[in-house]
C-alpha cells in the first residue's frame, strides 16, 4: 500500500489537508498523537523510559509527564535517548495500524517528518506550504499564544525552504491558492496508481 507522508510548518494547514483526505475515505495516521499514545501503550518503550527516567516515570499505568519533561529539558542526553526510543515505537504503531487499513493509499501526518528522518520510510513526501506571515496569522488566531511563542516554535523546525527541496510534492495553502482542487488532483492520481 502506498505510504504518503504529509508535513508542514506550524499553521501551514497540514491537519486541514489531512481532514480533506479523510472526507474522501483515506485513512490518516497522526504520528504526533501516536507518539503520545505509545508512551503508555508500547511495553518495549515503557521499559526503556523506566530505565532512563526511573521507576517514578509511571504512576500505575499513567505516565508522569511532568517528571519526564523536567529531566528531558535539563538533560539533552536523556531527551536524545527518549527520542531514540519513541521513534521506533511510533513505527511499530504505524506498522500495526497500516496492516488493518483497506484503502488505495494511506497518509501519515508528522510535524517533524524531515527533521526526524521518518520521511525515508514513506513512498511519497508532501509538504503543505504557506508563507511565514500566513502561518503566523493562522497560529495566532487558533492558539492562545504570543507572536514570540509562535516564533520560538517555528525556529525549532527546519526552514520551510529546506523542506521544500526535500519534498516530492508541494501543496500550496496560502490565501491565493485553492486547496480542495489540489487535494482532489492528488487523490485521483494516487487512487489510479494504486
Ligand atoms: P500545527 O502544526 O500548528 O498544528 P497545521 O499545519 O496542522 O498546524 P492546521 O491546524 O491545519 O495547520 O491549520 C492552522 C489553522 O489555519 C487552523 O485554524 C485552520 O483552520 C486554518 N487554515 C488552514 N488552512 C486554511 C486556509 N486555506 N484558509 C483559511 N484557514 C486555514
Amino acid at each position: 500500500m502506498l505510504k504518503i507522508g504529509i508535513t508542514g510548518g506550524i499553521g501551514s494547514g497540514k491537519t486541514t489537508v489531512c481532514r480533506i483526505f479523510e472526507v474522501l475515505g483515506i485513512p490518516v495516521f497522526y504520528a504526533d498523537d501516536a507518539a503520545k499514545e505509545v508512551m503508555t501503550q508500547d511495553p518495549e518503550l515503557m521499559q526503556r523510559i523506566r530505565e532512563v527516567f526511573g521507576e517514578d516515570s509511571y504512576k500505575g499505568a499513567m505516565l508522569d509527564r511532568a517528571h519526564i519533561a523536567s529531566q528531558a529539558f535539563s538533560d539533552p542526553d536523556k531527551l536524545r535517548l527518549l527520542n531514540e526510543a519513541v521513534h521506533p515505537a511510533v513505527f511499530r504503531s504505524f506498522d500495526r495500524w497500516i496492516a488493518q487499513q483497506q484503502a488505495p493509499y494511506v497518509l501519515k501526518e508528522a510535524a517533524l517528518m524531515f527533521e526526524s528522518g521518518s520521511y525515508l520510510k514513506n513512498d511519497i513526501n508532501v509538504l503543505v506550504y504557506a508563507d511565514a506571515e500566513t502561518r503566523m496569522r493562522r497560529a495566532l488566531a487558533r492558539d492562545q499564544a504570543t507572536p514570540e511563542q509562535v516564533q520560538a516554535r517555528m525556529s525549532r523546525q527546519m526552514p520551510e525552504e529546506e523542506k521544500r527541496a526535500m519534498a516530492d510534492l508541494v501543496i500550496l495553502n496560502d490565501d491565493d491558492s485553492l486547496l480542495i482542487p489540489q487535494v482532489m488532483a492528488l487523490h485521483q492520481q494516487w487512487t489510479r496508481n494504486a
